[in-house]
């Protein structure tokens, strides 16, 4: 496997009136060529945050980008100049957000959006570009793909509008395509047609995505490795089935609940675990599951949890994994 893209030690805070917000602390992470890597947790864990580093869409102020690195082939995108960032973005790295109708400009005709996006980042003009955004119409599985070029977002259904957003972020043949809850807005059948298009794309054109979602059935359809972040950190990384399987961290556990049944997962979302999620202006110097946790120890309160490595690619950031846990032994007994 080649690594493509690495994130490390990533620190983020916002300024606000309330005193400074830890939104991401020390993450890291890195998604693999050809690769789909969910990230997943509720609104607020940090998420959205992450891949708005990634895109260099943090404003700042009142954002600031603390520490870390985030490294495209090996060049870090957080040290380049907004010019040369403009350069990678489109060409090298896209995104797709969640409400397609805000990101699209409704006085434009669809097809000159993505003619657009591509005549800007490469250097493909007029009727070749046409062409291009033409045939990345039909890509999507839109049919008369000309005739669709003509027209306005309104005259589009939901599910067609972001296929349109998912055209114009891979019009540019990207390496890595960021997707922000994709497909939160529309509705399941078109959800899973959606999903299955990414899919295929990406292995059509050879790009890696980075998902993000509060949705487990969404990662259960789609990815495959996924990371769970809480309260600004990512707390467990494991491949898909090892996640779904074997989880080694209470709030997975917590998440997993709400699935009584995995084959059902498609069904199912998350539900919010009992318990507010932490206070981000003073994160607990331990672990931030903590007031949440029911295996909760001193250590857990005193210590922030290391990464402990569970198998090849599996890693969860709980003490319950230390094999001098007394919590330990009682889970072993429950059979957990
Ligand atoms: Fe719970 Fe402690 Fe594990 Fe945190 S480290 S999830 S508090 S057992
Ligand atoms: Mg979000």
């Amino acid at each position: 496997l080649e690594r493509l893209l690495e994130v490390n030690n990533l620190e983020v805070s916002f300024k606000t009136y309330g005193g400074e917000v830890q939104a991401v602390r020390d993450v890291s992470f890195h998604v693999d060529k050809g690769e789909i890597l969910a990230i997943v947790g509720e609104s607020g864990s940090g998420k959205s945050v992450t891949v708005q580093s990634i895109m260099g869409l943090i404003p700042t102020p009142p954002g600031k980008i603390k520490n870390g690195e985030v490294l495209l082939e090996g060049q870090d995108l957080l040290k380049l100049s907004k010019r040369d960032m403009q350069k990678v973005k489109g060409s090298k790295i896209s995104m797709v957000f969640q409400d397609p109708m805000t990101s699209l400009n409704p006085t434009m005709k669809v097809g000159k959006q993505i003619a657009e996006s591509i005549t800007t980042h490469q250097n493909i003009k007029g009727q070749e570009a046409k062409e291009r955004a033409i045939d990345m119409i039909r890509r999507v599985g839109i049919s008369n793909p000309a005739e669709r070029y003509e027209q306005y977002p309104h005259e589009f259904s939901g599910g067609m509008r972001q296929r349109i957003m998912i055209a114009i972020a891979l019009a540019c043949h990207p390496k890595v395509l960021l997707a922000d809850e994709p497909t939160t807005a529309l509705d399941v059948t078109i959800q899973a047609q959606v999903l299955d298009l990414m899919k295929n794309l990406k292995d059509e054109m050879d790009t890696s995505i980075i998902l993000i979602t509060h949705d487990l059935g969404v990662v259960a359809e789609t990815a495959e490795r996924v990371a769970v972040m809480y309260g600004g950190m990512i707390v467990e990384t494991a491949p898909v089935n090892e996640l779904f399987h074997n989880p080694k961290h209470p709030y997975t556990w917590g998440l997993l609940e709400s699935i009584p049944d995995i084959d059902a997962a498609d069904k199912k979302r998350l539900v919010p675990i009992e318990g507010a999620p932490p206070d981000l202006f003073s994160p607990p110097k331990g672990c931030p599951f903590a007031p949440r946790c029911k295996y909760a120890m001193d250590v857990c309160v005193e210590e922030m949890p290391p990464a402990f490595s569970i198998d090849s690619g599996h890693e969860a950031k709980c003490w319950l994994n230390d094999s001098r846990s007394p919590a330990l032994k009682e889970l072993v007994a429950a059979g957990r």
